[in-house]
């Protein structure tokens, strides 16, 4: 029993000993960061100024250290917590690019960035730690890499009504691993070789890091590599999607393109497939439940668009587009376009939708391909 107290005790210790270094060694470091960055905004001479700099990357990589270092502790303590967060993917993605763009291009490296439309974008996890394994990943390719590019590629490995499996791909064309290091690249303070150590720093715990941090978010780690070429790391991680992200009635003032697209559309299914036709195309919409509160909608918002059903409830489609039409309604565009989308794909209905003032016709079920180019049609007139 006192052994088991004392090891409690030293453990206790050991975690408050971190907290406090973590703080010790921040503050003083942030001083020595910031103070430079103040300094390099001062008129120096050359010489000052290479000097200044130098001490600007050491910081940095000093910073960049303790982190590691921390966060090493705090797994081995089991004090690290994966976080469940709302975020959109694509944001985060952003945020990695913009950073790690500016450091491929001091190296003169092309840097891609590519995400498959088939990721969802609203999904819930753990943004903070998602982005440090790809800052963590891309960070190694640009070190490991002379000329040529570095590329991110995400994509959807698996996907259920509740949760997706999303994979991430960071590929260089750098000096590669030799095939019997690779298996130890994941272990904590291995570095391939000691003379690229001293060549390129680091500590040798980034990738282990990463892996106990994709393990955590409940995926895996890997490495393809050939010398002289070039890697691949890439990681999966399972990510819960937000409930009914876009619930249905919010209105969205502008998507992506700055088109505002209406969904009229009374079937809950049907409104949840346009949808999500519509996000993976790239465009927002909001969804009107039948003819009358498309008009109400209508006569809020300007919408580039009108994706309207014929058939509905209350009123239908052919007598919504009428009312549109008329110079008396209530509605801001009465020009806009109302593309018909139909179960009944009857030769006559084409007549009647144009009849009723509507500009073309789609039938159900919708092929993305098909909604693209109509809405380019559409939307470019
Ligand atoms: P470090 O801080 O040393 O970069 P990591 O754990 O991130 O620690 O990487 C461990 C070692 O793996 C590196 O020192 C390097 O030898 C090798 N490595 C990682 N990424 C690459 C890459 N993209 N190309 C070549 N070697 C790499």
């Amino acid at each position: 029993n006192q052994l088991a107290w004392a090891a409690e005790a030293a453990n206790i210790a050991k975690s408050e000993f971190l907290a406090n270094m973590s703080h010790e060694i921040r503050t003083p470091m942030n001083g020595v960061i910031g103070m430079t960055s103040l300094l390099l905004c001062t008129e120096l001479s050359a010489e000052q100024l290479k000097y200044t700099e130098i001490i600007q990357d050491s910081g940095d990589s000093m910073l960049a250290i303790i982190n590691h270092i921390l966060d090493y502790s705090k797994i081995e303590a089991g004090k690290l917590d994966i976080e469940a967060i709302d975020f959109d993917l694509r944001i985060t993605l952003d945020e990695v690019c913009n950073l790690v763009t500016i450091k491929a291009h001091e190296k003169d490296l092309e840097f891609v960035s590519m995400i498959h439309p088939e990721v969802p974008s609203l999904i819930c996890g753990d943004p903070g730690r998602l982005r440090q394994i790809l800052i963590n990943l891309a960070g190694n390719a640009i070190k490991f890499t002379e000329k040529g590019e570095v590329a991110v590629r995400i994509s959807l490995e698996d996907e259920n009504t509740t949760h997706a499996t999303i994979r991430f791909s960071v590929s260089d064309t750098g000096i590669g691993i030799p095939r019997d290091r690779i298996n130890r690249l994941f272990q904590s303070f291995s570095q391939v070789d000691s003379s690229t150590t001293r060549k390129f720093g680091g500590t040798g715990l980034g990738l282990s890091i990463s892996k106990q941090l994709a393990e955590m978010m409940g995926g895996q780690i890997g490495v393809e590599s050939e010398e002289g070429k070039g890697s691949e790391f890439w990681f999966t991680a399972v990510f819960e999607k937000q409930v009914e992200g876009r619930d249905a009635r919010v209105v969205i003032p502008d998507d992506v393109r700055g088109k505002r697209i209406l969904i009229v559309e009374d079937n809950i299914i049907n409104q949840k497939v346009a949808l999500n036709i519509l996000e993976k195309l790239g465009y927002n919409a909001d969804v009107a439940a039948n003819g009358r509160e498309a008009l109400e909608a209508l006569a809020m918002i300007p919408y580039n668009i009108v994706l309207m059903d014929c058939q509905m409830p209350e009123m239908d489609g052919y007598e919504a587009t009428r009312e549109i039409r008329k110079p008396e309604s209530k509605v801001l565009n009465h020009n806009v376009p109302v593309i018909a989308l139909t179960a009944h794909a009857i030769k006559g209905d084409r007549g009647k939708c144009l009849q009723a003032g509507m500009n073309d016709y789609i039938s159900k079920p919708v092929k993305p391909q098909e909604l693209s180019e109509i809405l380019e049609k559409w939307l470019a007139e």
